[in-house]
Order: C-alpha cells, then sequence, then structure tokens
C-alpha cells in the first residue's frame, strides 16, 4: 500500500519543532548525506591570548561589535549551505562559571540564530577547574547528552595534556562516551607556549586512557610526523584536519596559483599515507579561520573521492556519535 502523506515520524518531529520553538534543534532533521564539519568557532573562543595573535579566534569580539551574533550567525548560516554541510561541531568559549561549566552557554545562544546545520556545542576542559564541585557540575552536563566533545586548548592554556588536572574530564569522557579534541600544533595567539601543544604527548594520554577517546584537532601541524606516529600507534586517537592553512578564499586562490597550495597538498598526504587508514580523518574548517568550501576543496585534494564519505561525513558521525 502506498504512502502518501507525512509519516508518523514526521508528524512527531513537527510536533517536537512546535514544542521547542526557536531551539536550533527543533529544525527538521538535515539529510544523512551532507558533509559534517567538526571544528567551527561561532563564538569568541575567549582563551589567553585569542585577541592578541595574528587575528581574532572568533568570528567577531563581543566587547565591541553589538551586530556580531546577528552577522556572524548569517554568514556561518549561507556558508555552511553553499558548502553542503548539515552538521557542525562549534568550540566553546574557554572561560567558565559555575553555571557554565563547559563553557557552552555562548554557543548555545548564538547557535539558536544560525539556519542551515544542525549545530552540536562542544564543552571546554579547564585546566584550572578539575575540583570536585565543579567535576559534578561538568558530569551533570555530560549526562544530558547535549554536548558532543570536550575540547582542551593545549598551548592557548600553559598545560599539556599530561597535566593531572585533565584525568578526570577524560575519565568522564570515557563515562560518557564523548571524544576529547585537543588542540594540537600551531596556535593562533603570540601568547601560546607550542611545546603543550605538540602532538607527540597525546600518545602518553591515549596509553594510559585507552577507554577515551582522542581527536588531534589540526592533525598537530606542522609536526605531522609525531602525530602522525601517534595516530598509527593508538586505536583511540583521530585528527580532524582543520586550520592546516589559514586564509580567504583570496589568498587560497593565490597559492593555488603560485604552487604552494599543492606542495601542502603533498607534504600532508605524506602524514595521511604514513597513517594509511582514511577512518582515522575527519573534515573541519575551523571556521572563520578559512572560508568553508574553500577548505573542503583543499581537504577533498588530501584523500582520493572513494574516501571521501568516510572523511567529510562517516568518521565523525559514527565518533561524535551525530
Ligand atoms: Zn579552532
Amino acid at each position: 500500500m502506498g504512502r502518501t502523506g507525512p509519516s508518523r515520524r514526521d508528524l512527531l518531529r513537527a510536533a517536537g519543532g512546535v514544542l521547542l520553538g526557536g531551539v536550533a534543534t527543533a529544525a527538521a532533521d538535515p539529510p544523512a548525506d551532507g558533509i559534517v564539519d567538526t571544528h567551527v568557532h561561532i563564538t569568541d573562543a575567549q582563551v589567553p591570548g585569542g585577541r592578541g595573535g595574528p587575528g581574532p579566534l572568533g568570528p567577531f569580539d563581543p566587547a565591541k561589535d553589538p551586530d556580531g551574533p546577528a552577522r556572524t550567525a548569517k554568514r556561518i548560516g549561507d556558508e555552511l549551505t553553499a558548502a553542503g554541510v548539515t552538521h557542525a561541531l562549534c568550540m566553546p568559549a574557554g572561560d567558565v562559571s559555575d553555571d557554565d561549566p563547559l563553557g557552552v552557554r555562548s554557543t548555545a545562544e548564538q547557535a539558536k540564530l544560525v539556519r542551515g546545520a544542525k549545530l552540536y556545542p562542544v564543552g571546554v576542559l579547564h585546566p584550572e577547574r578539575f575540583d570536585r564541585n565543579h567535576l559534578n557540575k561538568v558530569e551533570a552536563e555530560l549526562e544530558k547528552g547535549r554536548v558532543k566533545a570536550l575540547k582542551a586548548y593545549l598551548g592557548y592554556f600553559h598545560y599539556a595534556p599530561t597535566e593531572p588536572a585533565f584525568r578526570p574530564y577524560y575519565r568522564l569522557a570515557a563515562k560518557y562516551n564523548v571524544p576529547v579534541v585537543l588542540h594540537t600544533g600551531d596556535t593562533w595567539s603570540r601568547t601560546a607556549k607550542l611545546k603543550y601543544a605538540h602532538p607527540l604527548p597525546v600518545d602518553e594520554v591515549a596509553v594510559d586512557f585507552p577507554g577515551t577517546k582522542f581527536v588531534m584537532a589540526h592533525f598537530g601541524n606542522p609536526w605531522l610526523a609525531d602525530a602522525a606516529g601517534v595516530l598509527y600507534k593508538n586505536g583511540n586517537v583521530w585528527a580532524d584536519l582543520s586550520a592546516v592553512r589559514v586564509g580567504d578564499a583570496k589568498a587560497f586562490a593565490g597559492w593555488e596559483r603560485d604552487g604552494s597550495l599543492a606542495r601542502e597538498v603533498e607534504r600532508v598526504k605524506s602524514g595521511i599515507d604514513f597513517v594509511a587508514d582514511p577512518g582515522k580523518f575527519v573534515y573541519g574548517s575551523d571556521w572563520p579561520l578559512a572560508p568553508i568550501a574553500t577548505y573542503r576543496d583543499f581537504v577533498k585534494k588530501l584523500f582520493p573521492a572513494k574516501d571521501h564519505p568516510a572523511v567529510f561525513r562517516e568518521n565523525a558521525r559514527k565518533l561524535f556519535r551525530l
């Protein structure tokens, strides 16, 4: 018997949308075959030195730009749609409080304004807040299941992944099955310290916490060989490919013309080839540091077409349980 009207599931979904009106997640589920961008910043990252670096680590400065939220929401919504991104993970603010223990409030507020994709908050793993009271609040947030990953801004905060303060967070991440995204490699701040962001110590925590999933953001760039070694060896480590190159569409076009982008592709591919497993990589743009469609096209060049569904969608959906 053919079915002409909406399915029961569609009706339930529509009812949910009415009840949750105005909440970003109330929109109809986006198509399952879209791209997942695992690394965007829709609000100010509020990390030490984040505004003293080569440029802002966030789409607008909330202190100086009252129109920032609306303008930014429109900008990223348009870019996500144009690039075919249907799901995106939003990086947290680096500062926390008792009533926002994972630094997700500003992201959640901003996400309500964005149309075009389903956005998920990532919570921050704060190296100076590991008291029992704070960790209880963190656990209560994770219990809700809304936060899809935790992120440590290694280097921006002067703490290595092996810092004892991080250990209870790694245990909670395992308990609630949310990956821990670790900033690795070059930083967007002049007050950051690179030694804390080197990929090699990720090996140590991957071994000590075999039940925790770790994602090395930026594939440890420029220490790709070190990151590749950590990735190859540990079954519980993945890498996102965001911000290997940072710039606007014009800059990428210039690098394409002068051949430096092709050389960059070869350099990154040598790291990917060492790992020899496309299942270990996920796409991320680090927007607003690069245009989403431009950066998508750059990452496409790093893998043969047969691996694109895994890198741009399937690996991320499995890893972050989207
Ligand atoms: Zn980032």
